[in-house]
């Protein structure tokens, strides 16, 4: 008999699913010889944007890259601070040392495993710009409460909802809550490509233009209009005259402010314009197998995610707690249950930010969270057989 093996995220059973429709698409596409910024990217922008509900989709090369920029058009540097939550992806925190700031973390809230607003008032100094609010594992953060703080301290709010496309909060989509949001399409995601690729969603004219113009090198048109805006504007916005012939021209090899080469390739838009399609099917069935889930471990010792009220999660991940988490980890293994573990260091304990000098005990359930959680396999096509095999290997440790 063959031993049973389910593996955390199937990308083969994906490929499989995807692969006919990908590959007409890909020869229409390549057939073009177009690679970088045409159709497909265009495209793909208007139908994301359409999708989330935002004026503005701006699509770039990673999640990762998507932060740093959306920071730089916020104006974010050195000597500035960003609070944001020390449970997550290391890119959240990377990208605004990135930019030369300083991230200041706040603890978690045990249930939903994002930040806690209530403790949000105390890390504001004169230094802090920004709110950079993480939906992790797809679980929306309380926006009502985090967008009040930052409103009464005049604050930006980023999102990072590269675990959050499809989730909602008081039934609108994620990623319309801040200024800016930010979005990942890394092949794991619940909205996956087939290599690397990301996204920043604004309902700004002014963002929407400096992200354009950071993600191709400050050039062309939007590299002007970036200029102006940064350097050619009085306060209410009008042309200052003597600016006018800085402006150059609009070409190609014109550079207006130092950006980034971050672009979606026309292959990944064409991929990602496929699966936008199927993303509601999918979230559906990952929420049906949350449920599968939470019922039969209903009286266990495992901990079920918390879906917070006026909110849809997308269930990016499937996380439960246990004390013996390694133990069950690797029980599960010997099974044939791949699982992951997100994320065993807290980032303020990270060595890379060692130069912030926090300790051990400084945020307890970020602390507590990262002993004890672990993911389950909820891609969409995953079987009833194999749900009650988890279930049943969960139940017999
Ligand atoms: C994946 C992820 C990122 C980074 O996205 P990349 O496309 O891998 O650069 C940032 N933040 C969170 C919360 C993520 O899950």
């Amino acid at each position: 008999m063959k031993k049973t093996q389910i593996p955390l995220i199937d990308l083969n059973l994906e490929r499989e699913m995807y692969e006919a429709e990908v590959m007409q698409t890909l020869t229409r596409v390549i057939k073009k010889a177009h690679y970088i910024m045409g159709e497909e990217v265009r495209s793909f922008e208007v139908e994301f944007a359409q999708y989330i509900d935002a004026k503005h989709a701006i699509s770039v090369g990673n999640g990762t890259d998507a932060l740093v920029i959306a920071l730089e058009a916020l104006g974010i540097g050195c000597g500035d601070e960003v609070i944001t939550t020390p449970f997550t992806f290391f890119s959240t925190a990377e990208s605004i040392a990135l930019v030369g700031a300083t991230p200041v973390f706040v603890d978690v809230e045990l249930d939903s495993f994002n930040m806690d607003p209530s403790l949000l008032e105390e890390k504001i100094t004169a230094k802090t710009k920004a709110i950079l609010v993480v939906h992790l594992f797809g679980q929306p953060a309380e926006m009502d409460e985090i967008s009040a703080v930052a409103k009464k301290n005049s604050l930006f709010v980023i999102e990072d909802a590269c675990q959050a496309v499809d989730s909602e909060y008081k039934s609108k989509r994620m990623g319309t809550f801040g200024d800016i949001a930010c979005f990942s399409f890394f092949p794991t995601k619940n909205l996956g490509c087939f290599g690397d690729g990301g996204m920043i969603v604004t309902n700004s004219d002014k963002l929407a233009v400096l992200c354009k113009a950071l993600r191709n090198h400050g050039s062309g048109i939007n590299g002007e209009q970036a200029y102006e805006i940064l350097h050619c504007m009085d306060t209410q916005g009008a042309l200052v005259e003597s600016c006018e012939s800085t402006l150059f021209g609009t070409q190609k090899y014109y550079n207006y402010i130092i950006g980034h080469n971050s672009r979606l390739d026309e292959i990944q838009a064409a991929v990602l314009r496929i699966k936008l399609r199927y993303l509601d099917v999918e979230t559906q069935s990952r929420r049906e197998h949350a449920e599968t889930f939470n019922k039969a471990l209903t009286g266990s010792a495992y901990k079920t995610p918390s879906e917070s009220a006026n909110t849809k999660h997308c269930y990016h991940m499937y996380i439960l707690q246990h004390e013996e988490r390694d133990a069950i980890v690797e029980h599960l293994k010997n099974s044939g249950i791949a699982t992951g573990i997100y994320y065993p260091i807290p980032l303020h304990l990270q060595k890379a930010f060692e130069d912030l000098e926090y300790k051990y005990g400084d945020f307890p359930n970020a602390e507590y969270l990262a002993k004890r959680t672990f993911a389950v396999p909820i891609y969409p096509k995953l079987t009833e057989e194999q749900m009650q095999y988890i279930t049943g290997m969960l139940l017999k440790y």
